[in-house]
């Protein structure tokens, strides 16, 4: 049973946005691109453990703090007697494990997944604690691009890689789980003690005049799109989307990045790059937001 959805986080979002909009500099794109690629595979995992029968919690995407540590957990799943801590990875590449580590086949030191997955095994196990719980937790590296591989790996390791991912949630479907209330009081509990985004993800700076403007393509995000009767085409991937879906990612957008600005026909008819008339932006406001004020002072909300 799916306690905690999946979102993109804030700063994901901001970046996608600013992305099309913006020439990020050159580690911000970068990083841009692996939250992306992050949560892409991250999607992937959650394909698998929806397959899961309905008496097993699963909480997505948690953000912790404790003692003044933050910690994240891409999914947790509870059953009768033990927790799973997956932590999802979505590398590609060849990489060799050696000195407790992960080398690239030229020698460079990478990131250290295990450390950090130990990390936040013991994080989680104080965070139980201090909730009263005391419930086992295995903890596991999931690997799930089938470009990846990893050389030299001890079996015993808790690393599950493509080609083990239907066992291995096989397995986890196979637990004994009967959930009695503790289970549910648990699993709520942990959603109530998720903490908003991270203190170490800052956007870069943005300023709304020297963001390009357009209604930008859902799927590839690009703003080169046009409107068809009632649709915005997409002239760069050809993705079509219902105009009014269409500008209320528009209005979302722009009061994701500019909370502090009012959303107004106009104000709405300038992010959106002019594509979409005044008055069908009027009627698409009026149809999903609340009008406050009259006048030329009037804003939606
Ligand atoms: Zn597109």
């Amino acid at each position: 049973m799916l306690i905690k959805p999946r979102k993109k986080s804030h700063l994901l979002r901001t970046l996608e946005i600013l992305n099309s909009r913006m020439d990020l500099a050159e580690d911000e794109r970068l990083y841009y691109l692996s939250l992306a690629k992050g949560y892409q595979g991250e999607k992937l995992n959650d394909l698998w453990v929806e397959r899961l029968h309905e008496e097993i919690l699963v909480l997505h995407d948690l953000l912790f703090e404790i003692r003044n540590t933050q910690f994240q957990i891409d999914t947790l799943i509870i059953t009768q007697e033990r927790l799973y801590l997956l932590d999802v990875k979505n590398n590609e590449g060849d990489y060799i494990y050696k000195n407790d580590g992960f080398y690239t086949l030229s020698g460079n030191e990478t990131k250290n997944h295990l450390h950090q997955l130990r990390r936040c095994e013991s994080l989680l196990r104080q965070l139980l604690q201090t909730l009263g719980y005391n419930l086992p937790i295995e903890a596991y590296l999931i690997f799930n691009n089938p470009e990846f591989y990893l050389y030299n790996v001890p079996p015993e390791l808790p690393i599950i890689f493509p080609t083990q991912l239907k066992r291995f949630y096989q397995n986890v479907n196979k637990q004994p789980s009967k959930l009695s209330e503790k289970h549910k009081v648990l699993a709520n509990k942990l959603v109530t003690k998720v903490i908003g985004d991270s203190r170490y993800s800052q956007p870069p700076t943005y300023d709304y005049y020297k963001l390009l403007k357009g209604n930008a393509c859902c799927s590839c995000h690009s703003l080169l799109t046009i409107v068809v009767k009632k649709k915005v085409i997409c002239t760069d991937c050809g993705h079509s989307e219902k105009l009014e879906d269409a500008v209320l990612r528009g209005v979302e957008e722009y009061k994701l990045l500019f909370p502090e600005r009012k959303v107004t026909t106009m104000a709405i008819y300038e992010w959106c790059g002019g594509i979409v008339s005044n008055k069908v932006i009027r009627t698409i406001l009026h149809k999903n937001y609340k009008l406050i004020g009259l006048g030329r002072f009037s804003y939606f909300i």
